[in-house]
């Protein structure tokens, strides 16, 4: 099985230091929507890893963050893209959880759940630490430029062998031209 774990906020659609607490606030990046239907098409599982902090700090509730994911879903189809499944973290860095990111949990449930390997899977991020959790499971680490990209770049410090592209469009044509080896197999 082929999978690549993408971080939401930033990569797939328009980020907001103001958090995206309603599906009208969720707005897709030109392109990305179109890069993971040919995900989908080159046999990619496509699966979202996300923190969500916003709910711990009651911003939204999880009524509106699956009203969120509805129209995320149904603006994926209209295109032909699936997201094979949400992963996300609603607790806040006070909560000293294990899932959200720069911690590995998310990526390890998503290694549970669909029973890969997740060394050498891809992983696109347009923070440092979504780079981090990816990294700490084996995948390879993918920069974005997009969301809060250019200041992360600017900042440094990126998992070795981290590559960088300007949006995931452009991610997902390189990614495609020069396939990596299929991901870990199941166990
Ligand atoms: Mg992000
Ligand atoms: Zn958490």
């Amino acid at each position: 099985m082929k999978m690549i774990i993408l971080d939401r906020d930033g990569v797939i659609n328009h980020d907001s230091p103001a958090f995206i607490k309603s599906p009208a606030e969720w707005v897709p990046i030109p392109g990305s929507l179109e890069a993971i239907a040919r995900l989908n098409q080159a046999g990619y599982r496509v699966v979202i890893a996300s923190n969500q902090s916003g709910i711990a700090r009651e911003l939204f509730d999880m009524t509106i963050l699956n009203a969120i994911h509805q129209k995320l879903h149904a603006n994926a189809q209209t295109v032909g893209a699936t997201i094979d499944a949400i992963f996300f973290c609603p607790h806040a860095a006070i909560d000293n959880c294990d899932c959200r990111k720069p911690k590995a949990g998310m990526f390890e449930e998503i290694s549970k759940r669909f029973k890969v390997s997740l060394k050498g899977v891809p992983t696109v991020g347009d923070s440092l630490r979504d780079l981090q959790a990816g990294f700490k499971t084996g995948c390879v680490p993918y920069l974005v430029l997009t969301g809060k990209g250019q200041k992360t770049f600017e900042t440094g410090g990126l998992p070795p062998g981290t590559q960088v592209f300007a949006d995931l469009a452009a991610m997902v044509g390189a990614l495609l031209k020069t396939p990596l080896p299929p991901a870990g197999g199941t166990h």
